[in-house]
């Protein structure tokens, strides 16, 4: 619907409504509006009819010890209303009593790398029926928090360091889950970053670093992925906890976003106290202690929480429950998914998931890919050799029914190549006595093939004696570098395999390798996914969701919780291209066995015309002797603008499979999301007038296209609605 000739009078600024929004259904007459009409009817007949009791019990879980857990919320069978069954998490069901094991995807760093948003949501949706299947109706992912820094605990759960991809990630794994009817919940908002001591830190940041960079993964996947869910994280804020911010959870995030569903507390992060919390926008308190055993009474006998904001707050839930179809579903409506709990077809998106999340950083003389007819035997060795590993430490570890590890995933591929295979060293102690058995074997053998990397008890969740890298630093920990480069010095073939959360560096032992792959934690199928990129099966096609430094000494300092102006210059390629510094391997960087070439660009428009989008169209060729993916990267450069901006920003992405030999013709739109910025100045995203440059290519770091457009008139967009407005000028 396009609404032409309206002026608004809005403050001091007059606005002049340029687009209405296609999703403003208020005058359509079509069936969403009836359904959404219906389920706000329910939702009053069903308030009209709860006691106060019913009321609260809506908004707690069950768990009212001090630290009783508890992951769900009670049945309401007086009047039908069916309970939250909540489980963690982000890459699949967590194996917490009565649940057992479950499909164990990639976890969202290497969902990340992968670039690919269709496979994400089928693997939401994979991931959807499992949480089904077991009788859950809301799971704890995905997680979508930025990883500011490696050495942060929770690196593996993250979505890397942009939040423009981030923010398609969440949006891509939550349309996925929510297809099952299974409510997905984002999380942690906002700003989840160190672990140690993760109850009470407290990050300064500004107000565009919050709306461009912390918050942008959580606008994304509430407006574009509609989330049912969104859990506020533990961490304070400018000296406000995320349970207890006002601005952060109505403010924003409905007010300026339009979110409609609940917001959960982190587990125990109501700090201070019920009224607080719900009065900010918490909707709902798990496990559950605070709400549980004061709010009704915090009612009762005071007038710190009105009756309006608890109906708000009941009513947000019911519209959750309602949307997912919770109230419907019967015990056999759940069971009937239980087949789908490790199937074929799962199995099947996690080898896929782990095959295209595998990056591939260094390719010597073309050591990779493997030519199993040629190779006789290859020594096997390292710590994670012979190990599946699945995550870091902490609530989103997922136990799987099966898994491969590197070694069974080679020996089931390439069941009479002779592996000579031992561990060698620990991930991080300074025992060498394995390291005699690993070098005979590297000697006798054609090929070394080193795994390694991190695992659960270097880096995870902050409790229970976990959460940051126990290293402290991006350096591969403990002697894995020195067996590496002892084995070097006896055969010449040294192919490395990283599997870590944080990203770790191997400055000491790069020189001394010739090939190296980086494959995060990559699954319960990831086994199978390493060997078929290292013999070729599948040709490598992830990209770093990460920068990968040099050194600490390139990351931010890790004791400062100063983040402002993380939007311009804060922590990943926009501190690299700040500082003019030259990473180890750049942002979005990852190398193919075949080669590409980009060809022609062109930008259909040279304004903002009636379409409000600009069309990048991108030739990109395969040139090389085999069949491959790219990720084709879109960094939006602006730079005269009356604000400061990032050097560069990633915009527009798009895996495209090519043949090889073959030529294919891409377009990446860039529409209000891609073009506004957060404007202090009219409270409001704004697209800026001016001179705009776009740079496409296969890395941040190589991106041969150039083209420029120009946008001739200043729009303030309105993300929560969609509307564009012209601005036309001040009246005082
Ligand atoms: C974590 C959440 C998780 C919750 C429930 C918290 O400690 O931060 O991510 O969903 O526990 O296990």
């Amino acid at each position: 619907m396009i609404l032409l000739g309206i002026v608004i009078i809005s403050g001091p600024t007059l606005y002049f409504i340029l687009r209405e929004s296609p999703n403003n259904t208020e005058n359509d007459d079509d069936n969403d509006f009836d359904t959404l009409a219906a389920i706000e009817q329910k939702i009053d007949e069903l308030l009209a009819s709860m006691t106060l009791e019913e009321k609260v019990e809506q908004l707690h879980g069950l768990g009212l010890g001090e630290w009783q857990m508890s992951f769900d919320t009670a049945d309401n069978e007086r009047l039908g209303i069916p309970g939250f069954r909540m489980n963690d998490g982000p890459h699949g069901v967590r194996s917490y009593d009565p649940y057992g094991p479950a499909s164990s995807f990639p976890v969202g760093i290497a969902m990340t790398a992968t670039w690919d948003m269709e496979l994400l949501e089928r693997l939401g949706t994979a991931m959807g029926e499992e949480f089904r299947g077991f009788g859950i109706n809301q799971a704890l992912g995905p997680c979508i928090d930025l990883q500011r820094d490696p050495r942060n605990g929770r690196s593996a759960e993250s979505a890397g360091e942009d939040p423009y991809l981030a923010g398609w990630v969440g949006t891509a794994l939550t349309r996925g889950i929510q297809s099952t009817g299974t409510i997905a919940t984002v999380k942690h908002f906002a700003a989840t970053n160190h672990q140690e001591s993760r109850m009470s830190n407290n990050y300064i940041i500004d107000e565009r670093s919050l709306m461009e960079m912390y918050g942008l993964p959580f606008r994304l996947a509430v407006q574009q992925g509609e989330a049912w869910s969104v859990m506020a994280s533990y961490n304070y804020i400018n000296g406000e906890s995320s349970s207890t911010n006002q601005e952060l959870l109505t403010d924003i995030l409905r007010d300026k976003w339009g979110y409609n569903y609940y917001v959960t507390s982190d587990w125990w992060s109501i700090y201070h106290g019920a009224a607080a919390s719900i009065n900010a926008g918490v909707d709902v308190d798990m496990p559950g202690n605070i709400y549980g055993n004061n709010l009704e009474n915090v009612i009762r006998s005071s007038n710190d929480v009105s009756v309006d904001t608890l109906d708000q707050a009941v009513r947000r839930v019911l519209r959750t429950k309602l949307v997912s179809g919770m109230f419907n579903r019967t015990k056999e409506d759940y069971d009937a998914y239980f087949s789908t709990i490790g199937s074929r077809s799962h199995n099947l998106i996690a080898l896929e998931a782990a095959q295209k999340s595998i990056v591939l950083l260094k390719n010597e003389d073309e050591i990779l890919p493997l030519d199993n007819n040629s190779i006789n035997s290859i020594a096997l060795i390292g710590p994670s050799a012979d190990v599946a590993q699945l995550d870091g430490f902490g609530s989103s570890y997922v136990e799987a029914i099966y898994s491969f590890t590197p070694k069974e995933g080679i020996e089931y591929r390439f069941p009479d190549l002779t592996i000579n295979y031992a561990k060698g060293c620990d991930i991080n102690t300074d025992r060498v006595t394995g390291f005699e058995e690993a070098i005979e074997q590297a000697n006798n053998s054609d090929i070394v093939i080193f795994v390694g990397g991190l695992d659960k008890s270097q880096e995870g969740e902050g409790y229970d004696g976990h959460g940051d890298r126990v290293s402290g630093s991006v350096a591969l920990p403990g002697q894995q570098q020195n067996l590496i480069n002892e084995l070097a010095a006896v055969n010449p073939n040294v192919v490395v395999v990283l599997e870590s959360g944080g990203i770790c560096t191997v400055e000491e032992s790069l020189d001394n390798i010739k090939g190296l792959l980086y494959a995060f934690y990559p699954g319960h199928e990831g086994g199978r996914a390493i060997a078929d990129v290292l013999f070729g099966i599948i040709n490598p096609s992830g990209k770093l969701p990460v920068t990968m430094p040099v050194s600490d000494s390139q990351l931010p300092e890790w004791s400062d919780f100063n983040f402002t102006g993380d939007v311009i210059d804060g922590f990943g390629y926009r501190r690299f291209d700040n500082l003019n510094m030259t990473p180890r391997y750049a942002f979005g960087y990852g190398l193919s066995y075949t080669t590409f070439e980009y060809g022609d660009i062109q930008v259909d428009s040279s304004i903002f015309d009636d379409s409000h989008q600009i069309n990048v169209t991108v030739e990109v060729s395969n040139t090389g002797a085999r069949a491959g993916d790219e990720i084709v990267q879109l960094y939006l450069i602006a730079e005269n603008l009356s604000v400061d901006m990032p050097e560069k920003q990633l915009k527009g992405f798009q895996r495209v499979s090519l043949e090889a030999g073959q030529t294919k013709t891409i377009t990446i739109t860039l529409g209000a999301d891609e073009l506004s910025y957060w404007s202090l100045d009219y409270d409001s995203y704004f697209i800026e007038e001016g001179s705009y440059t776009v740079h496409v290519g296969g890395a941040s770091n190589n991106l041969p296209l150039e083209a420029t457009f120009l946008l001739e008139q200043s729009l303030l967009y309105n993300s929560a609605n969609g509307t564009l407005s012209i601005l036309l000028g001040n009246i005082t």
